[in-house]
Formats: C-alpha cells, structure tokens, sequence
C-alpha cells in the first residue's frame, strides 16, 4: 500500500499513517447540529473529509467513517448556560424537537448530495446514545475528574491537568484558558469557570431531558463525541476529524474525556480542516455573510452574482489545501466554474478521441503524479492542477495536433475517472450522461417488467390486479396500448 502522510494537529507535523488495525480504518469526523440549514463552512469540513474517505478507499483501505448529527446537547452559547439549539427551535416554532431534527438532517443530507459527498458508514445521533453517555459520565466520575452540583456534572478541569496535559491540542495552558472563559463566568454550580458540563440538570422549561442518576437533565455537548467515537471504533481509534473551529474546547475537551475516563486519548491522528472567510471575514449570521448551501443552489443572496452548482462549490474547495484558509466571493466562484467547465470539457473530449498507431505526445505519469499530490496530506489543489496539464495535452489531440495509441488512451482514461470523478468527487458531464443513458434503460426496464406482469394477470384472468396496474401507470402519464397478447407503451 502506498505511504500517506497527513498533518496531525495534536503534534503539529505530517506524520506516516499507520493504521491501528490496517487494512480496517476508524475514522470520526464532527458532523452538523441541526436546528438550521447547511451553510458554506458545512461543506468545507465535509468535502474534507470525503476526499480523505475516498483516498483511504482508494489505497485499499476498509474505512468505518463515522459523522454525528448534533441533536442535543449544543448550547446557544457554546457555554454550559444558554438555551439548546434545537430545543429553542422546537419551541419558536412549536415543533416537536425531533421534527426540527428530522426536517434539517433531511436538508443536511440533500446538500451533501450536492456537494457528492458520501454518506459515512454510520451516522449516528446523539439523542440515540443518551445511555452511552452516561455510561461515559459514570466512568470520568469514578476516576475522580469530576464533580456534581445540584444535579448536573461538571468535568475538574483543574484536578485533570495536574495528571494530564490539558490544553495539548490547541495548543492553550490554563491561564489562556480563564482569560478566555472569563467572561462567561456566573456559572455558580462550577467549581472553575473553565469546567464544562458532562451532564446537565435540565431547568423545568427545558423540553429535551433523559433520566439519570443525578438529574433529569441532557448530556454536555462534548461528550456525544466520546461516547459515540469509542462506541463504534473502540477504546483508540485512527482518524478524528473536523474544522479548525471545534479544536477548542470541543476536541480539546473530547481528549480530556477519553484520557480521564479511558486513562489514554482515543485518537491517533487529529485532523482539521481551515475555516471559509467571506471578503476577509468570518463568516456568521451577525456578519450578515451568512450563506447557506440552499441560497447558492438558487442564487437567492445579495452576495451571489448567479446561481452555482454543488459541483461548482465542491471544486472552489477543492482548489485549496485544506489546511489553508478560503475567501469566499461570487467572482471566486465564478473563476472556479470556469475552470470545472474546463475540465468537464477535456474530459468529454477524451472519451471521443480514437486510437492512433503511435503516440506523439508524452501524456504518461498522470496516475502516479495525483497519487503523489494525495498522498502528501491531500493536496487536491495539485491533483486539479496536474488535470488541467493533461487537459492541454488531451485538448492538443483532441484538435488533431498530436495521436496516442490506445494503451495510453486506456491509462488517461482510466487516470482521470479515479481522480477526478472518484477520488475528487467531481461529477463531470460526461460521466453524467453516460449515468443518465443507464437510468433510462433502467427505467424502460422496470416499465416493460409491469407490463408483462399485466399480461400475466390477464392470462390468469386476474384483472383487478391487470387494472390496476394500467390505470397507476396511466395517472403515471404513460399512455398503454393493448394487442392481442402483447402491449406498447409511450410517456
Ligand atoms: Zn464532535
């Protein structure tokens, strides 16, 4: 198997992947709460980590890719005290909270589509794992790295960092820490305004609460992660993932969790990716930058010059390293159009270009220039500059300047499928219809499978079944044209 190297966060530098448990893969990615749409700094993250899923699946890899939906837990603040994302939602617009979960996971999950971001192998929720976390609660406690105060857990940040390093992800010590936590202080049940909640006392008009030992209450949003993480990819796993943004105190507070209750961290490769900025800033809904994937699809944002694919979206990301950080702005985009259509364009060409007896033009190397590129800590803006290359060279033939036999037709074929339709996700247009043309005989398929069941219904002088399946197909729109014994069909 090829080497990979990727950054890890945790000792600042690009490390060899070795696997725990190689060929088998753990990998955790922070997924989305849902109590809103998807906006530009969701699909970041998730194009990240797809193209890691895919590069992994692609060296041979069997990748258990595990991404959470938030569903309780995460505070309006970020802080222990404020008001549950979802339940707030559910409340303002008298919804059951699982009906909020639902309808935006349901649009999460049409957005990845967009984007062609795989779905992870598990994805689960964390109002699924209310046991589990108390499991978890139960374990940090009995070690002694946290506290209760009437009824909710507060995890000793205090007690903790005299046994471990507290703050080694972010790279923060303590007194960075209460400086930066100051200002939320009030907290009156905390021993140090730094604790964060393992369990929370829900207040009585708290409308999500679970049983537990100390409280009916909820758990503290860090600990779905633990408890999830360890659940489905054991005690240690290989990869953990997500944006810059959840480094502290979120993972910091993961690794925290894991090493008091576990007495090691559960992961081996931390991974992050850099934020998108809009016009320099960060973006937010205060910032009045916000812009969620729905509005780039339709265009609808004064900051939008036009409407812009997923497609046109994922290749903007892909553009950059993931490490690095993205500005956002319409003329960006429209620049990255361009240059997907670019590639869209070669691509379609190279699929017609027939074989020559020999090549007159060097187009080798292309495979192992992408893998190369991928293989140090996926840098997907060089794999998309190596196409670009070959799109001079296969535009070059395509023009009748140069020939190439089909040995090395088959290999840039064969290069430009796995990198970028399989490897960078993009959706090329040729691809597209060749998918379309198998769609439709799939369906033609399935119509002439009805209607020859008809015709078996009829033999058996069944016709209610023989009717009913004319008349679903009719309201269908399809028009059916009986013979003696046999049948045609239009739409
Ligand atoms: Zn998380």
């Amino acid at each position: 198997m090829r080497d990979l190297f990727i950054y890890n966060t945790l000792t600042r530098s690009k490390e060899l992947f070795k696997p725990l448990n190689a060929p088998h893969v753990g990998m955790y990615v922070c997924g989305p709460t849902v109590y809103g749409d998807a906006h530009l700094g969701h699909a970041r993250p998730a194009i990240t980590f797809d193209i890691l899923y895919r590069y992994l699946t692609h060296l041979g890899y069997k990748v258990r890719y595990v991404r959470n939906i938030t569903d309780v837990g995460h505070l309006e603040h970020d802080a222990d005290e404020g008001e549950d994302k979802i339940a707030k939602k559910a409340r303002l617009e008298q919804l059951e909270p699982m009906e909020v979960v639902q309808h935006f996971t349901n649009r999460y999950h049409r957005d990845m589509e967009a984007l062609n971001v795989l779905p992870p192998s598990i994805e689960p929720h964390a109002s699924g794992h209310i046991i589990e976390q108390i499991q978890f609660v139960k374990k940090i406690l009995d070690k002694g790295y946290a506290y209760e105060s009437n009824g909710s857990i507060y995890f000793d940040v205090e007690k903790y960092a005299k046994d471990f390093h507290y703050g080694k992800l972010s790279g923060r010590n303590l007194e960075d820490i209460v400086t930066e936590t100051r200002e939320l202080d009030g907290q009156a049940e905390k021993k140090h305004s730094y604790d964060f909640a393992l369990w929370k006392k829900a207040a009585p008009e708290h409308i999500m609460h679970w049983p537990s030992p100390w409280s009916e209450g909820f758990p503290g949003w860090h600990m779905e992660c633990s408890a999830m993480g360890t659940k489905y990819l054991g005690e240690q796993f290989d990869i953990h993932g997500g944006g810059m943004d959840l480094m502290f105190p979120h993972h910091e507070a993961e690794i925290a969790q894991s090493c008091a209750a576990l007495g090691h961290d559960s992961v081996h490769y931390w991974m992050h990716n850099n934020m998108i900025t809009i016009a320099g800033k960060k973006m937010g809904k205060s910032y009045n930058n916000f812009i969620t994937l729905e509005q780039f699809y339709t265009g609808q944002h004064p900051l939008l010059s036009k409407p812009f694919s997923g497609m046109v979206i994922r290749f903007f990301i892909l553009q950059a390293h993931y490490r690095s950080t993205v500005d956002f702005s319409s003329e960006a985009l429209e620049a990255a159009e361009k240059g997907l259509q670019r590639i869209n364009e070669a691509y379609a060409r190279l699929l017609k270009i027939q074989p020559a007896a020999a090549s007159t033009i060097d187009v080798k190397g292309l495979r192992e220039r992408c893998e190369e590129a991928m293989s140090d800590d996926l840098q997907s803006a060089t794999v998309i500059s190596h196409l670009f290359d070959s799109a001079k060279a296969i535009n070059t033939v395509a023009d009748g300047k140069a020939t190439l036999t089909k040995e090395d037709l088959d290999e840039l074929k064969d290069a430009w499928k796995t990198f970028a339709i399989d490897i960078l996700g993009l959706r090329l247009e040729a691809d597209n219809a060749a998918a379309a043309g198998q769609n439709v005989e799939a369906y033609k398929g399935a119509v002439d499978m009805l209607l020859n069941m008809r015709l078996e219904a009829k033999r058996n002088k069944d016709f209610a079944t023989s009717d009913k399946i004319r008349n679903e197909l009719t309201a269908l729109g399809f028009s059916i044209k009986d013979g003696k014994d046999s049948f045609e069909w239009s739409l």
